[in-house]
């Protein structure tokens, strides 16, 4: 007699008296601790590949990977098991190595595999070191133990455990806006409109690899939302652009879609009021204005205000020069109109304006802002300008007028196996941090957000810590005022 399920089956016939048992399935974490594997949480690796004491009775010491262990008697265990991921990857006939039975686990003999780790990618499952232990899996997959009969399964999760407890499964949405060189030129990547698409989603596939070590998905892909848009017109106008001072007194002067404005500025005035000033009067002329206050730069005396401006039917509108004469004639008070022109490359921002992001990076994140708070907006264009930079971010702490948004170039998608720009980018923003563990502390190049690791093997910058994990969920969370991620059941 053979018991199908877990327990021991005390089976009457007439006064004759049997037991039937199936031994139980339970998990041993890092630290020893075992777990009915029906109360256990898989999670994916934190840690790059290492080795495991040779004793399969000592703690193992990873923080994601679990043991396996097969509780009953003697005669009940099996001698190997089969794991396998939702039906897909698999590895057979794992023996199973005899150990005391763990605190807590009621049965006379106990046997365990190796410390199972769960993966993003082939790279990290192929390691030498622990391709024998290692399994792609997901988010959201259960991982299934069989021995000659189905012993039981573990669902996917977050960590088990970290700063703020265990974290279960959250979900963060991203907006992928991708930028043509030219109005109807090329795309930034795949070659047509269909492979830039498929960027997106091998993209897509790999940051929800990595973040997945964070019970952290971005969706499937299939629910991505990819645009693909020419650069926008010059719809922006910045009042205080350069040093942002009062006005002296004068005018400004300035075409909307052809339409001829003009505008004066009362001595004193900040760059706020005169910028509330032109948008009433761009908005008595029939245009719709999106206002937006910036915050100082480093090298400035006050701040400029972005105006968006935009048609009835919401569509930019083109803000031009009225012929000759100068946007602004007060001495102390400038303006000048954004404009975006991709074949040079996005002029990035450096340490001066990095809250603040360039007038080409405002026109053209606020030209595609979708004014959700709770997204993740990418902006992916052709090339960002000199200096090696292939991705930023601009984050909430930065208290800027943008925020939440990620810009990254072709070359931080070619190379996106081996730096993963854009996760890490996308890491600024959960994060809200804008530094690095090696600004301060040692270099960690196996860590995701180390400043400027590049490596496509297992020991490449992709490691992400309980404690990010941690400040991922307290800094973009369900609790937070604007939260970015939601948890999943
Ligand atoms: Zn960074």
């Amino acid at each position: 007699l053979r018991a199908l399920a877990i327990g021991a089956w005390l089976l009457c016939f007439g006064a004759a008296r049997t037991v039937a048992a199936a031994p139980s399935l339970w998990t041993v974490d890092g630290q020893g601790t075992a777990a009915r594997a029906a109360d256990s949480r898989a999670s994916l690796a934190r840690t790059p590949p290492s080795t495991v004491p040779a004793d399969p009775s000592r703690p193992h010491g990873d923080p994601a990977a679990l043991r396996f262990l097969v509780a009953g008697t003697q005669a009940e265990l099996p001698s190997a098991v089969t794991i396998s991921v939702a039906g897909a990857a698999s590895l057979p006939d794992l023996a199973l190595s005899t150990v005391p039975c763990p605190k807590g686990v009621p049965a006379s003999s106990c046997a365990v595999t190796e410390p199972i780790r769960l993966v993003a990618d082939v790279a990290d499952a192929r390691h030498p070191l622990v391709a024998h232990r290692s399994l792609i899996a997901s988010l959201g997959d259960s991982v299934e133990v069989t021995a000659t009969e189905p012993l039981g399964r573990v669902l996917v999760s977050g960590p088990r455990d970290s700063p703020i407890g265990p974290i279960e499964r959250h979900r963060a949405t991203l907006r992928v806006t991708m930028v043509r060189l030219a109005p109807g030129g090329a795309v930034p990547v795949g070659g047509d409109d269909a492979g830039a698409k498929a960027v997106a989603h091998a993209a897509l596939a790999r940051i929800n690899g990595l973040w997945g070590a964070c019970g952290i998905d971005f969706g499937p892909p299939n629910e991505l939302e990819v645009a693909i848009v020419s650069p926008p017109p010059p719809h922006l106008l910045a009042v205080g652009c350069g040093h942002a001072l009062p006005a002296t007194g004068g005018r400004a002067h300035f075409r909307v879609d052809g339409r001829d404005l003009a505008v004066t500025f009362d001595a004193g005035m900040s760059p706020a009021e005169a910028a509330r000033r032109t948008a009433r009067a761009i908005e008595r002329a029939g245009f719709d204005v999106r206002l937006s206050d910036n915050p100082r730069s480093a090298a400035s005396a006050g701040a400029p205000s972005d105006l968006s401006v935009r048609r009835a039917d919401g569509t930019l509108a083109t803000i031009t020069r009225r012929g000759r004469m100068p946007l602004s004639d007060d001495a102390t008070l400038n303006l000048c109109i954004g404009a975006v022109e991709l074949e040079d490359g996005l002029r990035h921002f450096d340490d001066v304006n990095s809250w603040l992001g360039t007038l080409e990076e405002r026109t053209l994140a606020k030209a595609f802002d979708d004014h959700d708070p709770n997204t993740i907006d990418v902006l992916l264009v052709p090339g960002l300008g000199r200096g090696g930079r292939t991705g930023e971010s601009f984050i909430a702490a930065d208290g800027g007028a943008l925020r939440n948004v990620v810009v990254v170039d072709r070359a931080a998608m070619r190379s996106h196996r081996s730096s993963n720009t854009l996760s890490h980018e996308i890491g600024h923003v959960l994060l809200d941090d804008p530094g690095h563990p090696d600004d301060y502390g040692r270099d960690t190049p196996t860590r995701l957000m180390d400043s400027d690791a590049a490596d496509p093997s297992a020991f490449g910058p992709r490691r992400l810590s309980a404690n990010e994990c941690a400040r991922a969920i307290r800094q973009s969370g369900p609790r937070t005022p604007t939260p970015l991620l939601r948890p999943l059941r």
